[in-house]
C-alpha cells in the first residue's frame, strides 16, 4: 500500500487532503504539531470509511523531529510514496515595519526551513538514486507568494515565495531519478488559520474582490494536491498550480 505523509493533516487544507488520499487508497501518516485531537479526529474518520491512517506528531521546524517522524515511518514499514508539505504558519496582521526578527524567523523556520526538511527526508526515502521507488511531493504555497500580502503578513508571503522556488529547485534535482516535485498556491481558503492572522472574518471580507466572488474550501485545494501526486499528472513536474478563484 502507497503510504501519503500529509504535514498539517490534523486540520484545514491537510484535513481534507489527509481524508481525500485516503479514499483514494493511500495510506494516510496524519502528522501535527500541538492539537493531537484533531489528528485523531482525522484517523478516526478514516477509519470509518474503511481506510488506513495513523497520526504522528512533529514540529516541522524542528530538525530532529522531522528525523524521528520519518524514522518512525520507516520503522513502521511504510513505503513513503506521495510528501504532502502543508504544515504552514502566519501571526497577526501587520506592516513590515512592525516585524521583529523572532516573528519572521519563527515564520520562516516553519514554513521554509521545515519544507526544506521534510523534502531532505523523502528525497533519500524516494529516489530512485538511493533505491528508492520514486514519488511525490506536494509543496502547498500561497497566491501571497505573487501579492505580497502588504499590511498583512509579507513574512509569510515571502515564506512562500522561498517555497516556490524550492519546488523549482528540488523538481529539477530529482527529475531524472523518479520524483515530481509541485506546487499548489491556494487563494482565500475557509481555515482557522485567519483567525490566527486576527481576522476570522478574512475571506467572506475580501470575497466580492476575488474573481469568483467567494472564498476557496478546503476541499477544492485538496484536489488539485491529489490531482499532482497522482499518475494523471505523471509528466508535470516543477509546476505550480494557481488555486485562487482567478485572483
Ligand atoms: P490551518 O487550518 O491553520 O492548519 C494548520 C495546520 O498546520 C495544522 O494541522 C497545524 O497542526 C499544522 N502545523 C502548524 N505548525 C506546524 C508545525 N510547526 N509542525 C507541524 N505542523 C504544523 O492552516 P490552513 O489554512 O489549512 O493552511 C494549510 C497550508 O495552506 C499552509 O501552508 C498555508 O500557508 C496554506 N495556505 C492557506 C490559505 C488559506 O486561505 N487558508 C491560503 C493560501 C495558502 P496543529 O493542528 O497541531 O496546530
Amino acid at each position: 500500500m502507497k503510504t501519503a505523509l500529509v504535514t498539517g493533516g490534523s486540520r484545514g487544507i491537510g484535513r481534507a487532503t489527509a481524508l481525500l488520499l485516503a479514499d483514494q487508497g493511500y495510506q494516510v501518516a496524519v502528522n501535527y504539531h500541538q492539537r493531537k485531537a484533531a489528528a485523531e479526529e482525522v484517523v478516526a474518520l478514516i477509519h470509518q470509511r474503511g481506510g488506513k491512517a495513523f497520526s504522528i506528531q512533529a514540529d516541522i521546524a524542528n530538525e530532529a523531529q522531522v528525523v524521528a517522524m520519518f524514522e518512525l515511518l520507516d520503522e513502521q514499514g511504510a513505503r513513503l510514496h506521495a510528501l504532502v508539505n502543508n504544515a504552514g504558519i502566519l501571526f497577526r496582521q501587520a506592516s513590515v515595519e512592525e516585524l521583529s526578527a523572532e516573528r519572521i524567523n519563527r515564520v520562516f523556520a516553519t514554513n521554509i526551513t521545515g519544507t526544506f526538511l521534510c523534502c531532505r527526508e523523502a528525497v533519500k526515502r524516494m529516489s530512485q538514486q538511493h533505491g528508492g521507488q520514486g514519488g511525490a511531493i506536494v509543496n502547498v504555497s500561497s497566491a501571497a507568494a505573487r501579492t505580497g500580502a502588504p499590511y498583512e503578513y509579507v513574512d509569510y508571503a515571502a515564506s512562500k515565495g522561498a517555497v516556490d522556488t524550492l519546488t523549482k529547485g528540488l523538481s529539477l534535482e530529482v527529475a531524472a531519478h523518479g520524483i515530481r516535485v509541485n506546487g499548489v498556491r491556494p487563494g482565500f481558503i475557509y481555515t482557522d488559520m485567519h483567525a490566527d492572522g486576527g481576522e476570522p472574518g478574512r475571506v467572506n471580507r475580501v470575497a466580492p474582490a476575488i474573481p469568483m466572488r467567494r472564498g476557496g474550501q478546503p476541499e477544492e485545494i485538496a484536489r488539485a494536491i491529489y490531482w499532482l501526486l497522482s499518475d494523471e499528472a505523471s509528466y508535470i513536474t516543477g509546476t505550480i498550480i494557481d488555486a485562487a478563484g482567478g485572483r
